[in-house]
């Protein structure tokens, strides 16, 4: 169901207007990591050169995330997500955001790799929902793919897993508990597993990302290795079970919507600019998770984020992503995470003009009429 602010966005979207806040708000909060995820893009051991970012210890300064904070109250804007170029619970005033963001009355997801400290656990607990970023059940390749050095951490994850899952059952469902596990060569085989164990353990969704690889070694790649058809088997022999159906999985839906189970890009239009703001490390303001370092529409230790919300910048960053311009000009678009998101408002934006070029009227909006849902939090895949 769209709410008041949900309908803004989208009439700002069809009028090329702005007419409300973001849905939600991104920080990156602290560049420092505990794992060198072999996949990752900050941390990774394969990496040729790290990032300048990751060479120092960085922190979006607190005073700055909770002016953002307040700006979010009076904009409307639903969520928080905490997330990082590292381990978001290592941010040092981890606990004192939370706890501010809760005072305002906003929800928080957070994105984590599941190390936080038992110290942490009540802190935890009070967000409204949990990525957690877990690419194997398997120890030994734990410290292959995850965690480096140790295989300790993956009893570590495990038991915050559980102790998580044994909380939701005393407050009504909640954190909502997602896995975000990235498909590599190294980890297909274990596909019809994790999806058993998710079933098995009451884990709410299942978020399953084929690994981009341009920065990393190819060879982690399904394309490198042509094991794309192989982890495609495997999905369609899964989907012919009742487990497939019995977990929530953006595959599920994909392959629901489109017979396909990951989506196939470039994205018509990119319509994140209405909806969501990353804010990066560095207080860049930018509406694309995939490329944060691109798109820049202001800075927060130099200017308010409403001011940056309602710029003329930002506008026109928008216009340029609603008539297709990203996809052409840069390569990121073309493996864009937020396909059905955006194919999602772009039908939805093509629908409500067309409504409103026809004189349609009524008491019910014209995209409640047509049948069209809001574009919904999962469309938007955690980049
Ligand atoms: S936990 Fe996240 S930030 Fe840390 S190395 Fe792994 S993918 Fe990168
Ligand atoms: S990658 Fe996707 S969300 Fe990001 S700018 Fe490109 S189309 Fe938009």
């Amino acid at each position: 169901m769209m709410d008041i602010d949900d309908k803004l966005r989208l009439i700002g979207a069809a009028k090329d207007k702005i007419l409300t806040g973001p849905q939600k708000v991104v920080f990156l909060l602290t560049n420092t990591c505990n794992f060198k995820c072999v996949y990752c893009w900050h941390h990774s051991p394969l990496l040729k050169a790290r990032p300048p970012y990751a060479r120092k210890k960085i922190e979006l300064p607190f005073d700055a995330v909770k002016r953002v904070i307040d700006d979010c109250y009076h904009l409307n804007v639903r969520n928080i997500q905490l997330a990082a170029r590292g381990e978001t619970t290592l941010y040092s005033r981890f606990t004192e955001l939370v706890d501010y963001i809760r005072r305002k009355g906003l929800t928080i997801t957070l994105l984590t790799n599941g190390t936080f400290q038992r110290s942490l656990l009540s802190t935890v607990l009070k967000v409204d929902a949990i990525d957690i970023n877990l690419a194997t059940l398997n120890p030994e390749r734990f410290k292959e793919l995850q965690s480096h050095s140790s295989a300790e951490m993956f009893d570590s994850v495990q038991t915050n897993i559980r102790l998580l899952l044994n909380s939701k059952k005393r407050r009504r469902g909640k954190p909502r508990l997602t896995i975000v596990y990235v498909l590599t060569s190294q980890n297909y085989l274990e596909l019809p597993e994790i999806f058993a164990w998710a079933y098995r353990m009451g884990i709410d969704y299942l978020s399953v990302k084929k690994m981009i690889c341009d920065k990393l070694d190819p060879c982690l790649g399904l394309k490198y290795h042509h094991l794309e058809r192989k982890a495609h088997n495997m999905l369609i022999s899964l989907s012919r079970t009742k487990l497939f159906k019995k977990i929530r999985s953006n595959v599920l839906d994909n392959y629901s919507a489109s017979g396909e189970f990951f989506d196939s890009p470039p994205p018509p239009s990119c319509y994140n600019a209405w909806y969501y703001a990353n804010i990066t490390l560095k207080g860049n303001v930018t509406p694309c998770a995939l490329i944060p370092d691109h798109l820049i529409a202001g800075n927060i230790l130099k200017k308010s984020f409403k001011d940056i919300w309602f710029s003329k910048k930002l506008m026109e960053i928008r216009l340029a992503g609603k008539y297709g311009l990203f996809g052409r000009r840069c390569k990121a678009c073309r493996q864009c995470l937020h396909h059905r998101f955006n194919l999602s408002m772009h039908n939805n934006v093509r629908l409500l003009n067309k409504a409103r070029a026809s004189g349609a009227s009524g008491n019910k909006s014209s995209v409640q009429r047509s049948g069209h849902r809001p574009p919904r939090q999962d469309d938007l895949i955690h980049g």
